[in-house]
């Protein structure tokens, strides 16, 4: 059996994207116990710096393609080449990051070669499927993050899925594969470069939830953005990044790229305080594999207490400040 990951650069560096030591964590441990092989495709205009990395974390081959026409993403020239690697290599899966380019390329390529693919896969597992063997289970939440969906591929191949930034863990073992590049020397045609980039303004994120030990979230139970200043001073007084739910967000509290869940960032800090949230799946699916939950609701009923290691059943406007005076006073 054979796995391909795309391998992507984190926007503005020439260094990988976690989410591309992530999938290939992943892909080593999906292909362990069938022997395979994991492969990496990269396609750009030269390798990321640390692409030795991916090595260390199960990678048996890194595939490339440096054309100095393809620094930006050039999305029709990326999946023609993509699509001559898979028809060249055959794997038997396709994994890409569920990044802007992640999504932009793979549809793409699964058009060309004509098989399926699903986005946004939270888990991963090869097992048998009726008379087809061992076949890649596809899982995904679904119709609103509701029911988690099993989407399987099989009568086509590549099974092709993408997966977000911050789903799969990044294994803690790292094996010692041996280095092995391979310069792969496409059909490549310059009429696919459609379009020239003529200047890129990057957003500017202040925020990096994905990097944060502790998060400090509030949701639609802060009440409004005026209390809200209280999730600040206590993520403040913990040296936390702050999060919130959606409805935080829908409600004007705090702006978007601060979201946990489903539709926001996937985060596993390793202490998460959530405050004033219900718990709903969705919000759940961004941070329930936090190493510590703390949650602070005056519902005893509320299904966060479900998952939480910690709880406080009580009215957040009267606890957060007490919770800021002792760290203030103590710490
Ligand atoms: C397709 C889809 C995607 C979604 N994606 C996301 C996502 O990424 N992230 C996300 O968070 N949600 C997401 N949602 C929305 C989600 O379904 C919930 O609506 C949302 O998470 C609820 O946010 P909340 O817990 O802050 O609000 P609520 O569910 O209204 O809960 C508020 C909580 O605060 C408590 N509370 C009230 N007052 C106080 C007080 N004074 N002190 C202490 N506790 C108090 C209440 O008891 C209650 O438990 C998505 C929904 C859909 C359909």
């Amino acid at each position: 059996m054979k796995t391909a990951v795309f391998i992507e650069k984190r926007a503005g560096t020439e260094r990988l994207r976690n989410v591309t030591l992530e999938l290939t964590g992943k892909a080593a441990a999906l292909m362990k116990p069938f022997h395979g092989e994991v492969v990496g495709i990269f396609v750009g205009d030269r390798l990321p710096e640390d692409t030795d990395e991916l090595f260390k974390y199960g990678m048996h081959r890194v595939v490339f393609y440096n054309n100095a026409k393809l620094k930006h993403l050039h999305s029709i020239a990326i999946k023609q080449v993509v699509a001559q690697f898979v028809k060249r290599e055959k794997p038997d899966i396709v994994l890409f990051g569920a990044t802007h380019t992640g999504r932009d390329i793979a549809p793409l390529v699964a058009a060309q070669i004509h098989t399926g693919l699903t986005a946004d896969c939270t888990q991963l597992v090869i097992d048998d499927y009726r008379d087809k063997g061992k076949i890649l289970y596809q899982i995904r939440p679904a119709f609103g993050g509701n029911i988690l969906a099993t989407i399987v591929t099989p009568d086509h191949r590549p099974m092709m899925a993408t997966v977000r930034e911050g789903v799969m863990p990044l294994p803690e073992h790292k094996t010692m594969n041996p280095v092995k590049f391979e310069e792969f020397t496409p059909d490549f045609r310059d009429e696919w470069v459609r379009h020239e980039f003529l200047n890129i303004i990057p957003k500017r994120s202040k925020v990096d939830l994905g990097a944060a030990n502790v998060i400090v979230s509030g949701g639609a139970g802060v009440g409004n953005k005026e209390s809200f200043k209280l999730i600040f001073q206590l993520a403040e007084a913990l040296g936390a990044e702050v999060g919130a739910s959606r409805a935080a967000v829908d409600f004007g509290f705090i702006e978007k790229d601060h979201q946990v869940g489903q539709t926001g960032s996937v985060v596993r800090p390793k202490l998460y305080i959530a405050c004033g949230i219900s718990g709903s799946i969705q919000h759940r699916a961004g941070m329930e594999e936090s190493k510590k939950i703390l949650a602070i609701n005056k519902d005893p009923d509320a299904p966060i207490f479900g998952i939480a290691h910690m709880g406080v059943v009580g009215d957040l406007r009267e606890i957060i400040p007490l919770m800021i005076r002792y760290l203030r006073e103590e710490g």
